[in-house]
C-alpha cells in the first residue's frame, strides 16, 4: 500500500487481509513505515514496536495461511496510548519516573484488540499520566498536530489523536479521565469516543483518577470504533467497575437507519437532540461557535430534532473535575515511591524518606507535582469539607442535571471544545488557561456517560472543531449510528 494513500479504515484493512489481497505482515511494514515518518513531523510516538508487531503479523498470517478463520481485526495496525500495559514494551505513561517501566502483562482491552486480530506497531505520546490537555507535559517531548505542526494536538492522548489524523493507523487506543480522546480527537479532526464507565476495562490503564477514568478509541469511521468496541467490551474480572456490556454495537450500526444507505434523507427522524445552553455562546471561540451550529444544522436535515436545553450546573463541573481528578490522583500516584513502583534515585543508606523524597521530586514533572498538591491539600483534615466533599455535591448536581435533561432528549450536544488547537507553548504557563479548554468534555466523566467527538463542519483549510454528543448511561451506540449519519452526508 503506497504510503501517499493510507487505509482510512480498519475493516478495510481486515477484509483485505481476510480475503489474501494483502498480508498482515504487508499491513504492519506499511504502518510502520508511515509512523516512523510520522514521528519525525509530529513526535507522536514513544516507541515503534517493530520487532514484537513484525512477530506477531507472521504469526497471524501464519494462522490464516492454515485455514484458521480471519478475525474481525485482522492484521490492523493500531497506536496505544503509552499509559496502557503493553506486555514487554515500555509502557512509559510519558512519565520520567516510569521511563523504563517494561510491563509483565497487557491491558485486557489491548489483550483483547489483539486477540480479535489488531496489531500494536506504536505507542503513543501523551501528558505524563494523562494530566494534561496538550501532549506537551510529557517526557518524550511534546506532540505535534498533523494538521499544522506549529500547533498543539491536544491532549492528553495527543499521540493516538496524531497517529490516527497523520495516517499511520486507522485506529488508536487512548484513555480519557477528563476529555483526553475527545478533545484532541476535536483537535485534529477524527472521531474520539469514550462510553458509559464500566463499559471498557481499566486493567492495565496506569491510573489518574479512578472513579473518571475510562478508555477510549480515536478513528476516521464509525463502524471501525463499533467493530473495536465489540471487540473490547465485556465484563472484566479484573476491574470490578466493568460491565457485562454485549457486543452489539456493529450490528446495532449496520441495522439502524443512520447507516443504511438506502435510509432516505432522514436517517435521523425522531432523534431528539438537546442543545446544552450553558455550553455555547460567550467563551467559545468564533469558529467553534460556526461550526457546531453548521454541524447542528446538518442533523436538523437529516431528520434529528434540535433543540435547547439546561443544564444548570455545567459551569461548575470543571472546578469539581479538577478537584476530583486531583483528590484521586494524589491517592492513585502514592505509590511511585522509587522503591516498589518508579525509577529510584539515591541508595539505600539515605533511608526511605530520603530515597522516595529525591525519587518522587526527580521522577514527577510539574503538571503532575502541581495535582498531587492540589489534590493532598483538597483531601486534608480542616480542607477536605470545604473542597473535596463539595466538589462530590457537585458532582452529584452535574449528574442529576444531565439526567434530568435526558428525560426530555435522547442525546445532548455541546462543543467538544471552546477553541481549536493552540500555537505549541502558548498555555504550558497558563495551567489555569488550559484546565479552562475541559469544560465541556469533563461533563460526561462526571457523570459516568458516554461521549463523543465528531469533526464538525469547517470551511477548507480551517482547523478542525469537534462536535460533542453525549448519551444516557450504555446509549453509546446511539453516538456511533450518528456519528455514521454524519459521516454519510
Ligand atoms: N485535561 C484533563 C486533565 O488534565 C483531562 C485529562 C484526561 O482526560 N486524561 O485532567
Amino acid at each position: 500500500m503506497p504510503a501517499a494513500d493510507p487505509p482510512r479504515r480498519a475493516t478495510d484493512v481486515a477484509a483485505a487481509v481476510a480475503d489474501g489481497r494483502t498480508s498482515a505482515r504487508a499491513e504492519v511494514d506499511a504502518a510502520l513505515a508511515r509512523a516512523d515518518a510520522l514521528q519525525a513531523t509530529t513526535n507522536a510516538f514513544t516507541d515503534l514496536l517493530g520487532e514484537r508487531a513484525r512477530a506477531a503479523a507472521d504469526a497471524l498470517d501464519a494462522r490464516l495461511a492454515a485455514g484458521e478463520a480471519a478475525p474481525p481485526l485482522a492484521g490492523v495496525p493500531i497506536a496505544v496510548k503509552a499509559n496502557l500495559a503493553v506486555a514487554g514494551v515500555r509502557t512509559s505513561a510519558g512519565a520520567a519516573i516510569l521511563r523504563d517501566y517494561v510491563p509483565p502483562e497487557t491491558a485486557t482491552v489491548v489483550a483483547r484488540l489483539e486477540a480479535a486480530g489488531a496489531i500494536p506497531i506504536a505507542m503513543a505520546n501523551l501528558d505524563a499520566f494523562g494530566m494534561g490537555s496538550s501532549s506537551e507535559a510529557s517526557v518524550h517531548g511534546p506532540v505535534r498536530n498533523p494538521v499544522d505542526p506549529a500547533r498543539v494536538a491536544g491532549g492528553s492522548s495527543g499521540g493516538s489523536a496524531a497517529a490516527v489524523a497523520g495516517g499511520a493507523v486507522p485506529l488508536a487506543v487512548g484513555t480519557d479521565t477528563g476529555g483526553s480522546v475527545r478533545q484532541p480527537a476535536a483537535f485534529t479532526g477524527v472521531l474520539g469516543v469514550k462510553p458509559t464507565y464500566g463499559t471498557l476495562s481499566r486493567s492495565g490503564v496506569i491510573a489518574y483518577a479512578s472513579s473518571l477514568d475510562q478508555v477510549g478509541l480515536l478513528a476516521h469511521d464509525a463502524n471501525d470504533l463499533a467493530v473495536a468496541l465489540d471487540a473490547m467490551v465485556g465484563r472484566d474480572p479484573r476491574d470490578a467497575t466493568s460491565l457485562d456490556v454485549p457486543a452489539v454495537f456493529a450490528r446495532d450500526l449496520r441495522t439502524s437507519p443512520a447507516a443504511d444507505a438506502g435510509a432516505g434523507d432522514a436517517p435521523l427522524a425522531g432523534l431528539r437532540v438537546g442543545r446544552v445552553v450553558e455550553t455555547f455562546g460567550e467563551g467559545n471561540a468564533a469558529e467553534v461557535e460556526a461550526a457546531t451550529a453548521a454541524t447542528l444544522a446538518r442533523l436538523e436535515v437529516l431528520g434529528a430534532e434540535v433543540r435547547d436545553v439546561a443544564v444548570p450546573a455545567a459551569p461548575a463541573a470543571l472546578a469539581a473535575y479538577y478537584l476530583i481528578a486531583s483528590a484521586e490522583a494524589s491517592s492513585n500516584l502514592a505509590r511511585y515511591d522509587g522503591t516498589i513502583a518508579g525509577v529510584r534515585v539515591g541508595e539505600d543508606g539515605d533511608g526511605q524518606v530520603a530515597v522516595t523524597t529525591a525519587s518522587r521530586g526527580a521522577g514527577f514533572g510539574r503538571e503532575v507535582r502541581r495535582r498531587i498538591l492540589m489534590g493532598t491539600f483538597a483531601l486534608s483534615a480542616g480542607h477536605v469539607d470545604a473542597w473535596y466533599a463539595r466538589a462530590l455535591q457537585v458532582r452529584r448536581k452535574v449528574s442529576d442535571d444531565l439526567t434530568a435533561a435526558f428525560g426530555h432528549v435522547d442525546l445532548l450536544a455541546t462543543p467538544t471544545a471552546p477553541g481549536v488547537a493552540y500555537p505549541l507553548g502558548a498555555r504550558v504557563d497558563d495551567p489555569l488557561a488550559m484546565y479552562l479548554g475541559d469544560a465541556d468534555t469533563v461533563l460526561a466523566n462526571l457523570a459516568g456517560l458516554g461521549a463523543i467527538s465528531v469533526p464538525a463542519d469547517v470551511p477548507g483549510g480551517a482547523l478542525p472543531v469537534g462536535l460533542q454528543l453525549l448519551a444516557p448511561p450504555l446509549g453509546d451506540g446511539r453516538l456511533l449510528q450518528v456519528a455514521a449519519a454524519l459521516q454519510r452526508a
